[in-house]
């Protein structure tokens, strides 16, 4: 099942070189069907990590980069631009909020939120206000694996341990506590208000996944709470961060997660879903005044320009990916895929070891008691044909959208067995 050489040289996210867990070997992926070399098929609950929203080896998306291979499949971008580039852009400002009207193409979501926490800096700095260099942003964060990103991640769950002193230190509060479907409770806001009323001098910028804490949790929290922050944000002159990384394109029932607020930020990130999960491709959005008072700064430019910046390949099936998405009724999609995730997950929340049971959009968790044994759990479901791949204490799945009904039955059933089933002695 293992490769041999893959299991000696090479390294996969967050494993150990002398301890790896296995790695099952995919022959071909299509629909949302995941093939493994020894021929097993697995329906996927995972989507790539919220990439792949139409599945796999889909026709279109395939003919957008091959017709694309035939002109360039890169071309650098300093001093040079190509219809890509500008086509996409077009298509994203356009379902992004109006006031975003600049983009910067960088090639992986961690690189849009480096170049977003840059954006704020030079912000400041351009207006001589050479302190403000700091971030705030709430526990049970995830924004990437890079070194500033990381350093916003939640400091217990997230790396903050490992990297020790070399990371900077960042400003903390509480995660939002009241849940979306739970009346909002002001006493949320309150160690922001007063965190920001004491060291706002020394801020560049608050930044939040909105309504959804992916990685750091899977936590759905209440749209109000990023109204609160919006008004502290303009109130002690911060700069306001979306990370739209996973929540973008319609995963949690609203094209972007912002909507479910209607707070607009001052720089939004974007990728994952961008490509369809075909390619690695992100991008950082901002307003025009963010974007002039940098330019008018002493640098006069921003300072940030990646070698595969809008790599024409990933930018020709993002714009595919995107047209695609919005040429069919996602909305009515997602919300029946949230439907049969409701039906079919609730019963494990009258299990014991479950602590609770949490759906929005197309992402359903099982958020467990203790933490789970990842290795024993995803064999167990490749075994019941599933591919699921749960961390710490959640078992979760967001399937691609063209999953039909009895493929997510399939899904849903496999994961309630086997949950049901779990040893917790
Ligand atoms: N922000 C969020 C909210 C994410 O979920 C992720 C990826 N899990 C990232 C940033 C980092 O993206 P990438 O892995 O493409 O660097």
């Amino acid at each position: 099942m293992t490769d041999e050489f893959d299991l000696k040289h090479i390294w996969h996210p967050y494993t150990s070189m002398t301890q790896p867990l296995p790695s099952y070997k995919v022959k071909r992926a299509y629909g949302v069907t995941i093939e493994l070399d020894d021929g097993r098929k697995l329906i996927d609950g995972m989507a790539s990590w919220w990439c792949a929203i139409h599945g796999y080896h889909h026709a279109e998306l395939d003919q957008a980069v091959t017709e694309q291979l035939q002109s360039m499949s890169h071309i650098m971008f300093g001093g040079l631009t190509h219809e890509p580039a500008i086509e996409l852009g077009k298509i994203l400002l356009n379902i992004t909020p109006p006031e975003l009207e600049k983009i910067f193409y960088a090639d992986s979501g961690s690189v849009a939120v480096e170049v977003a926490l840059k954006m704020a800096v030079q912000y400041w700095t351009a207006q001589g206000q050479n302190s403000k260099t700091n971030f705030i942003t709430t526990r049970s964060g995830y924004h990437g694996d890079t070194w500033n990103a990381m350093s916003v991640c939640d400091p217990v769950t997230g790396m903050h341990q490992v990297f020790g002193a070399s990371l900077a230190q960042r400003i903390f509060v509480p995660a939002p506590q009241t849940a979306i479907d739970e009346i909002w409770d002001p006493r949320d806001i309150a160690v922001l208000e007063q965190t920001l009323a004491e060291q706002h001098q020394q801020i560049a910028a608050f930044i939040i996944e909105p309504i959804v804490q992916g990685a750091g949790g899977m936590r759905f929290y209440h749209p109000e709470y990023l109204r609160q922050v919006k008004r502290l944000c303009d109130q002690y002159n911060i700069l306001l961060i979306f990370d739209e990384i996973a929540t973008g394109f319609g995963r949690t029932g609203k094209l972007f997660a912002w909507e479910h607020a209607g707070v607009v930020p001052d720089i939004m990130c974007i990728g994952k879903a961008l490509t369809g999960g075909y390619m690695t491709l992100s991008a950082t959005l901002t307003t025009t005044h963010v974007a002039e008072t940098i330019s008018h700064g002493e640098a006069g430019v921003f300072m940030h320009g990646p070698t595969f910046m809008a790599n024409p390949l990933a930018c020709a099936v993002a714009i595919r990916s995107t047209r695609l998405l919005l040429s069919q009724d996602w909305a009515a999609t997602v919300q029946a895929i949230e439907t049969q995730l409701k039906q079919k997950l609730n019963v494990l929340s009258q299990l014991a070891h479950v602590q609770q049971v949490r759906v929005l959009g197309a992402i359903g968790v099982v958020e467990l008691k203790q933490p789970v044994d990842m290795q024993v759990l995803q064999q167990q479901f490749v075994e019941h044909g599933v591919w699921i791949r749960p961390f710490g204490k959640l078992v979760y799945v967001m399937p691609p959208y063209i999953i039909t009904q009895q493929e997510l039955d399939y899904l849903l059933s496999q994961l309630v067995k086997v949950v049901s089933q779990m040893d917790v002695d």
